[in-house]
């Protein structure tokens, strides 16, 4: 293989412009020519791909964001489609890409691995949602941002005798909302995994009003389980807390990447540049018990969620 593509797909996350950078440099001092594919498979398909040189990294290492532009493009799972972004590669001699986005990406990957161009994924999203991957580029990020959001509703709740709830993403994943919990001391968190029930929740803020006489309470849910403004209503008219409802939103998609992440992504460029010298397509990098590994992405878009248990046991027991 003699020339490269990268592309950034789906929800942007912070630490993509780190792992541009390290398949970019890893690349290019193994003698492989580098192009950028802009906008994700959007540009793929327009034929926006430009050359990369190790000076178009420079600084962004430390910049949120992607340098490369980010879209969504669901005709790309048309095969016509596919075929014109292929054309598109072919006519610039580009023979395999790297792929950073999410599992949806990863299917995109696997597609124009099938169709002869060997891509390799990386996990690029704040959610931590790929499951073969003990963290996706991002999440550690998008943790501090929203541990520092907390930390500084408990200052105002405590104030005010407030149940502050703070809607975090994380797609259907628990782990923004569960590590934030544990690492904010919560009161209560609820996710997909841990379940909702309304009542519940009600009558723990009540024995936390009367029996426990705290100040305030903070719960920590994750989106799209319940519109967390209605909860917040019925939170101040059946207990003695007044609720207030904060949805975090995009503002967990931005931000400096925090080390962990520049370094994830940069082990993580160099495994993809490795994988695809070998010859190797369809597969996703990891980290793994501490190990950079790969797996194929047949494999991991079905490897079910690995139990979430001990950190759930581990917030209740922190109670
Ligand atoms: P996020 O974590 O933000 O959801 P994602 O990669 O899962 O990231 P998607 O919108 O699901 O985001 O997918 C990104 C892009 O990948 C899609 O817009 C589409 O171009 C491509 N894609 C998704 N699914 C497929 C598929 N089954 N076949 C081919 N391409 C796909």
């Amino acid at each position: 293989v003699k020339r490269i593509g990268i592309l950034t797909s789906g929800g942007d996350s912070p630490g993509m412009n780190a792992a541009i950078r390290a398949v970019t440099r890893v690349g290019l001092n193994a003698g492989l020519e580098v192009f950028g594919i802009y906008n994700g498979y959007k540009g793929m398909v327009e034929g926006y791909i430009e050359p990369l040189t190790r000076e178009d990294v420079s600084e962004i290492v430390n910049r949120g964001g992607t340098i490369l532009g980010s879209a969504r493009l669901p005709e790309f799972k048309d095969l016509e489609v596919r075929q014109k972004a292929i054309r598109q590669l072919e006519k610039r001699g580009i023979e395999a890409v790297v792929v950073i986005g999410g599992d949806g990406s990863y299917r995109g990957a696997l597609s124009l691995t099938e169709m002869g161009i060997n891509c390799i994924g990386l996990p690029g999203t704040i959610d931590n949602d790929i499951n073969c991957t003990d963290f996706t580029i991002g999440f550690q990020t998008a943790l501090e941002t929203v541990v520092d959001a907390v930390d500084k509703l408990r200052d105002t709740s405590n104030s005010h005798h407030r149940c502050s709830i703070v809607e975090v993403m994380g797609n259907r994943c628990g782990d923004l909302a569960l590590w934030a919990g544990i690492a904010c001391g919560a009161e209560i968190v609820v996710t997909s995994e841990t379940g909702f029930d309304e009542n519940e929740i009600l009558d723990r803020l009540r024995d936390l009003d009367l029996i426990r006489k705290k100040k305030h309470a903070i719960i920590v849910i994750s989106e799209k389980i319940t519109d967390v403004h209605q909860l917040a209503k019925k939170i101040s008219l059946n207990t003695g807390f007044s609720g207030r409802a904060t949805v975090l939103g995009h503002i967990q998609r931005g931000g400096s990447p925090c080390p962990f992440d520049r370094m994830l992504a940069s082990q993580m460029g160099e495994k993809a540049v490795d994988l695809l010298m070998q010859g190797i397509g369809g597969q996703c990098v990891a980290i793994h018990d501490n190990k950079i590994v790969s797996y194929p992405i047949e494999k991991a878009l079905c490897m079910p969620a690995e139990s979430r248990k001990p950190l759930t046991n581990l917030f209740e027991r922190l109670g």
